[in-house]
């Protein structure tokens, strides 16, 4: 019998999507993969990429990891010197291959493409508005709505004004690829809730991509972040870079730094390791704990871990080690084996922990389930007292800008306390870094984040439909005004 298996990546919050184009290289396609490849972690669901050549478009796309939707030959079929890709998991709109990105549209002789991270808010009065004036949508994403507003200022303007016009009737979060078969366009939301960057590769051409990880694989030097509300346009006549938006409060999704990106990219220009450590630093000035070791659960919390230990002058520990071969799906053994599923992936080093008093470094509790089946673990290893520090404060409210939370009754701190959440782990003391502490790690003012999931104020207020269906879900009232 066959289990979904209950790992880190599924009780964790899930990444949004990752996007990746090219433009001015004759194996744009290829290069876009690489950069989908280093973009995995953002998007395990679906793989897309739309490949021009200055005469049409070509698209290929279907679920699955990027290595298993492209081969050498799926690629060969994607020629061009033009390409954007797309990586998902699905935040809005079923898991089906309908959903997947990017999606194409042709309007009156033109081909024109879209690949979205991040969620809009006001996605519903949209919908309703597009259907009542006749739209017929293809697919259940919101960013399908994107494109019907762009057909409709396509018949009136030129596409740039088009793109200014479509987007400034949507809101929330959206850093977009859109491209025709001979220009690539990238946009930030005005509030650059999610990372955007512009590389070049020595032949000069562009490279637009979620992390920087995703041009150092393919050797493309990083130029800068693409604006909170910038509008790029690049084609053979070089590069565009407009504003046409009114500025917009910086709501960059703290979250990037704590869990989604990786630790080698830099983000809102920030290095993400960089930034975790100084989390751990943080979190050893706010909870001094007299212990013997400090450990991560790898590799969710590896960096902030080592930030602790080096601040607190605490030795660090790998108290648990990580089966890397474990694939979503196994065979479930006798109901006797107490946490199989936790085991399989990670297990305890009993010499090392016999007796000892630890502290784990967690990046994020979320729905604790996990959390607590490997406190249980580290008992029965021998473990004499077992403290947790946490890299950001409790999670107790959901995200409305492209990150799947688990349903917000799961999450354990909502409407729980510290110590409930404590007795319910089974750990001997629980402490979470404090707004201050996550905000002056990053060194950034506090104004420039979205912190909603910790402190409940939304930057951007969802419509009321969105609104209404929080609160029936149960969570928590949104901040006075929305
Ligand atoms: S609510 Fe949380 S996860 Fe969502 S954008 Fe804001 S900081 Fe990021």
């Amino acid at each position: 019998m066959g289990a979904d298996m209950p790992d880190e990546e599924l009780w964790r919050p899930r990444h949004e999507c990752g996007i990746c184009g090219v433009f001015g290289h004759g194996d744009a396609a290829k290069l876009v993969y690489f950069g989908l490849y280093a973009l995995q972690h953002r998007g395990q669901e679906s793989a897309g990429i739309a490949a021009g050549n200055g005469q049409g478009i070509v698209l290929r796309k279907a679920m699955g990891l990027v290595p298993d939707v492209f081969s050498e030959q799926t690629l060969q079929q994607l020629p061009g010197h033009l390409a954007s890709g797309h990586v998902r998991y699905s935040t809005t709109g079923a898991s089906s291959p309908g959903n997947v990105q990017p999606f194409m549209i042709r309007h009156r002789g033109m081909e024109l493409t879209i690949a979205h991270n991040g969620n809009l808010v006001n996605s519903m009065t949209l919908h309703k508005r597009l259907e009542a004036e006749g739209a017929i949508f293809q697919t259940s994403m919101d960013s399908e709505i994107v494109l019907h507003l762009l057909a409709r200022e396509l018949v009136r303007h030129p596409l740039p004004e088009a793109i200014a016009r479509a987007l400034g009737q949507v809101r929330g979060a959206y850093s977009l690829l859109l491209m025709t078969k001979d220009s690539l366009m990238a946009v930030r939301d005005p509030g650059g809730f999610h990372p955007l960057c512009l590389g070049m590769l020595d032949n000069g051409a562009y490279v637009v991509a979620s992390e920087t990880c995703a041009l150092d694989l393919i050797e493309a030097r990083y130029l800068r972040e693409i604006e909170p509300g910038e509008l790029l346009i690049i084609n053979r006549e070089g590069l565009q870079s407009l504003h046409p938006w009114p500025p917009a409060r910086r709501s960059f999704c703290i979250f990037e730094h704590v869990y989604f990106a990786r630790p080698d990219s830099n983000v809102f220009g920030l290095n993400v390791y960089a930034a975790r450590k100084r989390m751990g630093a943080m979190l050893a000035r706010e909870a001094k704990i007299d212990a013997d070791i400090v450990m991560p659960f790898p590799d969710s919390g590896n960096y902030a871990a080592l930030g602790y230990a080096q601040a607190s002058g605490i030795p660090l520990e790998f108290g648990m080690i990580r089966n890397h071969y474990v694939g979503r799906t196994f065979i479930q053994p006798s109901q006797s084996m107490r946490d199989f599923s936790v085991r399989v992936k990670l297990n305890p080093v009993r010499e090392l922990l016999a007796g000892k008093r630890v502290i784990i470094v967690e990046d994020s509790i979320v729905r604790g389930t996990t959390g607590r089946s490997r406190v249980q673990s580290l008992r029965r290893a021998g473990a004499k007292e077992i403290h947790m520090v946490v890299s950001c404060p409790p999670t107790r409210y959901g995200c409305f800008y492209g990150v799947d939370f688990p349903s917000p009754k799961k999450l354990v701190a909502s409407g729980n306390t510290i110590e409930g959440i404590r007795d319910y782990l089974g750990l001997d003391s629980l402490h979470y870094l404090s707004l201050e502490g996550l905000v002056e790690a990053t060194g950034l003012p506090k104004e420039h984040f979205c912190l909603a999931c910790f402190n409940n104020e939304y930057p951007v207020p969802p419509d009321t439909g969105l609104a209404k269906e929080a609160l029936d879900e149960g969570r928590q009232p949104l901040s006075p005004g929305l």
